[in-house]
């Protein structure tokens, strides 16, 4: 398979070109040329397969046979080694768990896969390549660690200073090896914004191998299409068939974005809801057609604190920028921290689940949205303990601390501090990596 920039859909690039440069050299996002289309019988028995076989029919049109289909299903096996269980909350809504892997956050999916897909790619290079990946706390974490110790691969995290919770800059800034973590004096916003300008740098470009590891990559963004057709097989072995809507915490709408490619690809799923905290920019856009991106705002559930997510263009792609066709599929609304608090509190004092400030956003935008005989299922992106400065006073306790958590919080940090311009970046890049 082939794919194009969203600027220039008539020129297509190889898988391998679309990975490694992460973005298009034109600054458009890579889609796929064709959105594969999965026969009917899969879905028929979708319930009796596992999750890596799902993974492997899911992926193995957009991935082989550039990368032979013996070994992508290996890369498959290895990635998804944990399980993905869809949890009943209420009678109508179901979470679904995607907090078991190693950082405890949806990410690990994406950056588990992408690791692996561009290790492939680079064996028998000379070069090394160095991934730039600007995080609002969870993408460092997975990809740090989905990248740990990934032979000729050097990852550089970019963070915004002091907006980064305890927990996930220790994930990131204790492992060292081939990771290194920077901490910026500015905004997540900030972070993106040199990331994507080192990537235009000619100077940095011409010296060294770039690429990205936020959801702007191929690599991670793809596989996230799995944990839709999973979610959809847990439902039906728990009765569920039809009418099913999914509903999306989200930030840079990648996450969603794979969602929507699996609907296209045939998944039976009724509606999309994109669920955000007040950086409400695609709410308001499907609410009135008007996009109209801000400088973030800082919330309680931080890894959804985007102002111009990256991935819109590529979920506007998908339906031709139609703003009618997009509202057909998608409806948005937003939260406030407050009403974040308030549904961590009522959900788990009425039905003892514990959600995390992203998931919260999730559950209730399916209480507010689900129509009769409608079956939600939210996706649950990071595990609550992930947040205990926000969910242990508002539940009133503390949380236990699930072992794999523990063991970053004993390791030392370490950091290098830069300044939010592209100079820094470049200077200490051009020294170090
Ligand atoms: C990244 C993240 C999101 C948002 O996902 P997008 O793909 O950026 O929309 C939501 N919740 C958590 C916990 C995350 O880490």
């Amino acid at each position: 398979m082939q794919f194009y920039s969203t600027n220039s859909p008539d020129v297509k690039v190889s898988l391998k070109e679309a990975v490694l440069r992460g973005l298009a050299a034109d600054k458009g996002l890579y889609m796929p040329e064709a959105i594969p289309q999965l026969d009917a019988s899969f879905f028929e028995d979708i319930e009796n397969k596992s999750l890596q076989e799902i993974g492997f029919e899911v992926l193995k049109p957009f991935f082989c046979p550039d990368i032979p289909e013996d070994q992508f299903k290996t890369l498959v096996d290895d990635a998804l080694s944990f399980d993905i269980p869809a949890v009943k909350v209420t009678d109508d809504i179901f979470s679904l768990e995607l907090f078991h892997g190693p950082t405890l956050a949806f990410k690990d999916v994406g950056a588990r896969f992408m690791a692996r897909i561009l290790s492939y790619f680079v064996q028998g290079q000379d070069k090394e390549i160095n991934i730039l990946v600007a995080t609002s706390g969870d993408t460092g974490s997975a990809v740090a660690n989905g990248f740990y110790k990934v032979a000729g691969i050097n990852v550089f995290v970019l963070y915004p200073k002091g907006l980064v919770s305890e927990v996930q800059e220790k994930q990131f800034t204790t492992l060292g090896e081939n990771i290194t973590s920077i901490e910026v004096d500015g905004t997540f916003d900030d972070c993106q914004r040199m990331v994507k300008e080192a990537f235009m740098d000619q100077e940095l470009n011409d010296k060294l191998v770039l690429t990205s590891a936020n959801s702007i990559n191929l690599a991670r963004l793809l596989p996230q299409s799995i944990y839709y057709h999973h979610g959809y097989a847990q439902l039906r072995k728990q009765g569920v068939k039809d009418d099913i809507v999914y509903c999306v915490p989200s930030g840079n709408f990648g996450n969603i974005t794979a969602g929507l490619v699996a609907q296209v690809m045939g998944l039976p799923v009724k509606k999309f809801i994109a669920a955000t905290n007040i950086n409400d920019i695609v709410p308001k856009y499907l609410e009135t057609g008007e996009y109209i991106p801000a400088p973030s705002k800082a919330t309680i559930a931080n890894a959804m604190d985007v102002g111009d997510p990256s991935n819109f263009v590529r979920m506007m792609d998908l339906y031709d920028s139609n703003h009618e066709v997009v509202t057909k599929k998608v409806e948005g609304i937003s939260y406030t921290d407050d009403q974040i608090r308030e549904g961590v509190k009522r959900v788990d004092e009425s039905k003892g689940y514990v959600l995390d400030p992203h998931g919260a956003t999730g559950f209730m935008a399916l209480e507010n949205k689900l129509k009769d005989g409608e079956k939600g299922i939210f996706l649950e992106t990071a595990h609550p303990t992930k947040f205990p400065e926000v969910v242990e006073p508002v539940i009133g306790r503390k949380l236990d601390v699930p072992e794999r958590l523990q063991a970053f919080m004993k390791g030392e940090p370490k950091n290098i501090q830069l300044k939010a311009t592209l100079e820094e970046l470049k200077t200490f890049l051009l020294k170090e990596a």
